[in-house]
C-alpha cells in the first residue's frame, strides 16, 4: 500500500471543498452555513451525495447527525469512526470541519481504490451544528450522541428569532424521536477527528501534521455584582459600593488565579464586561461579568474556579456588593486514546510526515464522543493559526498529509 498511498492526489477533493465553499449563504469566499439553513441543507445534501458515490451507505438521526458506512468484512463489529462538521459561523471560512469530512470520505475512497477491504466497518460522521450560531450551544449534535445533552432539554432549544430545534429540525427534513440520538458505549470502536489546528505551532514548526493528546475544555461562569449606583461628583469615595471598581478586583483575581497554577495549559479570560448604567457621571450599579476558564486537566481548571469564587465572596464582603454567580457550562476536557495516538504515529512515520504532539485549545465534536468511545485527533497546520475566517487557509499538501495519515491510521485500526 506504501507505493500507492504516497502516490495520493488530492486535487478532486480540493475541488469539492472549494464546491462545499460555495454552498453559502454569503458571497464567496465567505462562508457562513448556520444549522439547518437552505445552505446547510443543500451542503448536507452534496456530501451525502458525495458519500453514495463513493459506495457509502448513509443514514441519518432525528437531529441530523449523518453517518456514511463502508461495511466491513465483519459488519457486527464496532466501526473505527471519523468525521467532523460542516456548519460554519458567519463570515467563516471553508477549511474548519470541512477538512474532516471531505478528507474523512477521501481517505475512504482512497482505501477503496486501493483495493483494502477493512474488517470492521469505516463509519464517516457528519455531526449536526458543532457551531453554537443558531442554538447558542456548541457541538449539539455529538452532545446529545453522548448524552450530555438530554433530548428534554434540547426540546427547550430554539434560535434568537424564537423557532424551536422541533420546528426547525422537521422543517429541514428530520423526524423521530430525540431520545434515539443518544448511542451507547461501544458504538464506535474507536474515533478520529481530523481538523486544521486553528493555532499557529504546526506552520510555525515546519510540520507536516498534529496529534492531539487532549482537548481542553472551557467552563462559563456568569458573575452579577450590585453595587449601590449615584451621583459621580456627589457620592464620596467612603463608603462607594462601586459593583464596576468590585469587578476589576475579580478580574485580575482570575488572572492571578490562572497563572498560579503555574501550567501554561491554564487559561483564564474575562471576555465580557457589561456596566450598569454605562453613563461617565454615574457610578456603576451593576455588572455583569462572562469568564471562560480551561484547562486540559479538569480538577487544576476547577482549582482556578474555586479561587474566583473565594475571590467574589472576599470582594463581597469588603467591598459590600452582592455578587451573584451562575455556572453557565463546565464540560470535562477529554484526554485521547494512546492507542490511537500509537497508530498515528506509527501512520505519520509510514508516510514519512513530520509530526508533534499538542493540546486542542479550541473544543470539538471529539470532545463529546470521548464520552462513549476512543477518541484521538489528527491536526494539520493553518496559515497563522487563523480560523473562523474567511482568509483562513489549509494548503493542498498540509490536507493531503492529513488525509494520508488518516487513511493508513483507518486501515490499521479497522485491521
Ligand atoms: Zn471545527
Amino acid at each position: 500500500m506504501t507505493q500507492t498511498l504516497s502516490d495520493l492526489s488530492i486535487d478532486g477533493m480540493i475541488a469539492e471543498l472549494h464546491t462545499l465553499a460555495k454552498i453559502s449563504e454569503a458571497e464567496p469566499p465567505v462562508v457562513t452555513r448556520v444549522v439547518f439553513s437552505q445552505a446547510d441543507l443543500r451542503a448536507r445534501a452534496y456530501v451525502k451525495g458525495l458519500c453514495a458515490e463513493a459506495g457509502l451507505a448513509i443514514t441519518e438521526d432525528p437531529v441530523g447527525n449523518t453517518f456514511a458506512r463502508w461495511e466491513g468484512s465483519e459488519p457486527d463489529l464496532a466501526p473505527i469512526g471519523t468525521g467532523s462538521h460542516i456548519d460554519a459561523i458567519p463570515n467563516a471560512g471553508l477549511y474548519d470541519g470541512c477538512v474532516g469530512v471531505l478528507g474523512g470520505l477521501e481517505a475512504i475512497r482512497v482505501l477503496r481504490r486501493l483495493g483494502f477491504t477493512p474488517r470492521r466497518s469505516i463509519e464517516l460522521v457528519i455531526f449536526t451544528s458543532e457551531e453554537p450560531t443558531r442554538f447558542g450551544i456548541g457541538c449539539l449534535g455529538s452532545r446529545m450522541m453522548a448524552g450530555v445533552l438530554t433530548a428534554e432539554h434540547a426540546r427547550t432549544l430554539g434560535d434568537p428569532e424564537g423557532r424551536g430545534l422541533e420546528e426547525l429540525r422537521s422543517a429541514a427534513g428530520f423526524s423521530g424521536a430525540l431520545e434515539s440520538v443518544a448511542l451507547q458505549h461501544g458504538r464506535f470502536e474507536k474515533f478520529i477527528e481530523l481538523h486544521i489546528e486553528q493555532g499557529p505551532i504546526l506552520e510555525r514548526e515546519g510540520l507536516d501534521v498534529g496529534l492531539v493528546t487532549h482537548i481542553a475544555a472551557p467552563a462559563s461562569m456568569r458573575i452579577l455584582i450590585e453595587g449601590e449606583g449615584g451621583h459621580a461628583g456627589a457620592c464620596l469615595m467612603p463608603g462607594r459600593k462601586d459593583a464596576l471598581a468590585a469587578a476589576a478586583e475579580l478580574i485580575l483575581a482570575l488572572e492571578a488565579a490562572a497563572k498560579s497554577t503555574g501550567a501554561i495549559d491554564t487559561v483564564g479570560t474575562v471576555g465580557i464586561c457589561d456596566v450598569f448604567p454605562g453613563a461617565v457621571n454615574s457610578i456603576p450599579s451593576r455588572v455583569r461579568l462572562e469568564t471562560d476558564i480551561r484547562d486540559i486537566n479538569a480538577a487544576r481548571r476547577d482549582s482556578v474556579i474555586d479561587k474566583l469564587l473565594a475571590a467574589c465572596a472576599d470582594v463581597s464582603s469588603r467591598r459590600g456588593v452582592a455578587i451573584r454567580t451562575e455556572m453557565v457550562n463546565a464540560d470535562p476536557p477529554a484526554a485521547c486514546d494512546e492507542g490511537i495516538l500509537s497508530a498515528l504515529e506509527d501512520s505519520a512515520k509510514a508516510a514519512s510526515k513530520t509530526y508533534r504532539t499538542l493540546v486542542s485549545r479550541a473544543y470539538h465534536d471529539s470532545l463529546f464522543l470521548a464520552r462513549i468511545a476512543p477518541v484521538a485527533m489528527l491536526f494539520i497546520p493553518c496559515r497563522d493559526g487563523v480560523s473562523h475566517r474567511p482568509d483562513e487557509y489549509a494548503s493542498p499538501e498540509w490536507i493531503g498529509s492529513g488525509v494520508h495519515v488518516l487513511a493508513r491510521t483507518l486501515a490499521q485500526l479497522a485491521g
